[in-house]
């Protein structure tokens, strides 16, 4: 088992970049148990965003629900946001400060109350030993049931690419297996093993196997982005324009709102 790779459950389309590496399905009523989100059964979930604002846009509705649910839901921001600004007279410091402050009012919004912003600056993040020690770090101190991340293989900002791959590259191997990292022992931090990752499927939903409904939470995921006024501009004006594109912003099916994901299971 311990040099088995990690298997996705679902496939939906051939040219999967998982597909020619891992092999195995698992039965679809044992994809449907794993599924089960009650709050009889409360999980710790890890978001890790690329920037602040990514979160809340990847998967802010289901961030909220499952904070409402009762499960603990943790933010991770993998870099402090200093470069996302076209204000000339806005300087990198007072930026970093400004989304500090953005990501962690959005958070309280959503019900999340740890947020946790790494000291990468925005667009400098590299795919480093480093970088995945700080993820494992993360992931080894708060023991989540399930990660929520970018999915590295979709055309986007680099940033959101190398955290995604340095999620999966953490949680397998480098969180698992104890001769990674070996220093974290100092703090407490042992091996921990993640049994799934949800990769956000974009506003399309092209690889998507896992839908959560957010209609109940679609007013909160909307007033957590108004937030990240540095971003989006006005409150108001930012609600108007995502409530115009609301059907291809958040994948509205038959009235109600869904956030999709790509699921990854690993073996725990
Ligand atoms: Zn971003």
């Amino acid at each position: 088992m311990a040099d088995q790779p990690p298997f996705p459950t679902t496939w939906t389309h051939t040219h999967d970049p998982f597909r020619s590496f891992y092999g195995e399905r698992i039965a679809e009523e044992e994809l449907a148990a794993a599924m089960a989100d009650t709050a009889d059964t409360p999980k710790t979930i890890l978001i890790v965003a690329g920037h602040p604002d990514d979160g809340d846009a990847g998967c802010g509705g289901s961030a909220a629900k499952w904070a409402a649910q009762g499960h603990r839901v943790i933010l991770c921001v993998a870099t402090n946001g200093n470069k996302g600004s076209g204000d000339p007279t806005m300087d990198s410091a007072r930026l970093e400060a400004i989304r500090d402050r953005e990501q962690r009012a959005a958070a309280k919004v959503m019900g999340i109350r740890e947020v946790v912003i790494l000291p990468n600056k925005d667009g400098e993040l590299a795919d480093t030993y480093e970088f995945r020690g700080q993820l494992v770090r993360l992931i080894r101190r708060y023991r989540p049931d399930r990660i929520v991340t970018h999915n590295p293989y979709r055309w986007q900002h680099r940033d959101h690419r190398i955290t995604g791959q340095g999620v999966l590259d953490a949680v397998w191997p480098y969180c698992r297996d104890r001769l990674h990292y070996p220093e974290l022992a100092q703090e407490g931090l042992t091996p921990h093993k993640v049994p799934e990752v949800y990769l956000f499927a974009g506003f399309d939903g092209a690889d998507a196997d896992v839908e959560e409904d957010i209609t109940d939470f679609w007013e909160t995921k909307l007033n957590a982005l108004a937030c990240h006024v540095s971003q989006f501009g006005p409150p108001e004006e930012m609600r108007q324009r995502w409530l115009a594109r609301r059907q291809e912003r958040q994948g509205e099916e038959n009235g109600r709102m869904l956030e999709r994901f790509k699921r990854v299971e690993y073996p725990v």
